[in-house]
Parts: C-alpha cells; structure tokens; sequence
C-alpha cells in the first residue's frame, strides 16, 4: 500500500510538474507539489509556495518551514511523519495571494493528494486551506476548533508565517497544534469502529463536513 500511494503520489506529482491549467507556472522557479509520508495520518495544508519553496521545489522550507519543524516537534513529530502540501502548486508572483481561479484550476490535485493519502486529521494552515472545509470561517474565531466527518477530522491553524509576523499569536498557534494527538486518536478509534469507505475528493469536499455522533 506505501509503495502504491508513494507511485500514486508520484504521478500526480509529474502532472503537476507539466501542468499549465493556470498562469502561475509562467513564472515559477518548480513546482512545489507537496511532500512526506505516504501513509501519513496528519496531512497539513498551506496556501502556495513562497520564495524559498519555489526556488527549492519544497514546501515550508526557510523560516516558516523552521517554525513548522518546531511545531511538529511539540508533539514529537517530524517532517517524514506527515504530508505537506499547498492549495496551489506554483508560487503565485511576488507572494500575492492566489486568485479564485487559480484555487479552482489547482483543487483536483490537492482532492486527489487527499484521497490517495486518506489521513486521519487534516490541518490546515491560514485562510485559503480553511476556506476548503470551513467555508465561512474566519480564522481569528475558528482556529484551533476542530470539525468532523465520518472518517476525518480538519483541525484550522494559523499560518506559520502569520504567526511569525505576529508573535502574539505564538501560543494559541502552540496550544492548537497540541490538540493533534488527541484528534488523530478520536478518529482512529471511530474507523476502527465504523470501518467504512472513505469520503471521495469529488464529494464536495468544500461542504462543511458534520459532526461526528460520536464526539
Ligand atoms: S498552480 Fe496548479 S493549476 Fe496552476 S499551473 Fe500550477 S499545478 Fe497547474
């Protein structure tokens, strides 16, 4: 199964490497397709390559990549233990936001990522990652306040790099990022008890997922 999703990703990751479906490969350095393990049980998602992730092919690398380490290391976690990657694939120019359209022409390879890693907990990190389960969040009310599905839980963060822009965010960012462990148990367990068919990417993923009965 680990060589089959690491094949899956793999091919995924060639199409995003040709893929011109929106204007920001025209100027990006790599694309950055995401990285980690396979079988990962935590899968975080960022918003699009910055600089150093387009010039390396990687995603957060430099500062946001180093506070990311220390994140994971909070709860004894390293990089090959999870699946990173982005909302977009390219970097968006001089780090702009990414526009509708280009979120739009990127989503399949992201819900197809999603659906080959199948994870436990889904964290997403900032607003254009949250906006994909939490529709109508905003993020200053809704972090650190996890939602279910049948099969998953999607936890919202801050964006590592908001957070080192504001310092005052660095404990609440801390303090939500423990509740992993707790919300990677819950779901195993209801799996374990409901084992059932994963929910597919092409199932509207951007509805708000339920609550589970269970929690
Ligand atoms: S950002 Fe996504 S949709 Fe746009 S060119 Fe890159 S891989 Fe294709």
């Amino acid at each position: 199964m680990t060589e089959d999703r690491a094949a899956l990703l793999a091919a995924i990751a060639e199409e995003i490497r040709v893929c011109t479906k929106c204007r920001l490969h025209e100027k990006a350095l790599n694309p950055v397709p995401g990285a980690g393990n396979p079988n990962a049980e935590i899968m975080f998602i960022g918003e699009g390559p910055g600089y150093n992730e387009d010039k390396q092919g990687l995603p957060f690398v430099g500062r946001s990549g180093d506070y990311l380490n220390y994140l994971l290391k909070l709860i004894d976690l390293k990089r090959e233990d999870v699946f990173i990657a982005n909302v977009v694939k390219h970097r968006p120019p001089d780090n702009r936001d990414p526009l509708p359209d280009e979120i739009t022409a990127c989503k399949p390879y992201l819900d197809r990522q999603t659906e080959v890693i199948d994870p436990l907990v889904i964290v997403t990190l900032g607003r254009y990652s949250m906006a994909r389960y939490f529709p109508n969040g905003k993020i200053t009310q809704i972090h650190g306040q996890p939602k279910f599905d049948t099969t998953r839980a999607y936890l919202p963060l801050f964006h590592p790099a908001a957070v080192l822009r504001n310092p005052g965010l660095q404990r609440d960012m801390e303090a939500d990022v423990k509740r992993i462990p707790e919300l990677v148990e819950k779901v195993r367990a209801t799996r374990a008890k409901n084992p059932q068919k994963p929910a597919k990417a092409d199932e509207k993923p951007e509805d708000p997922p339920q609550q589970l009965k269970l929690f």
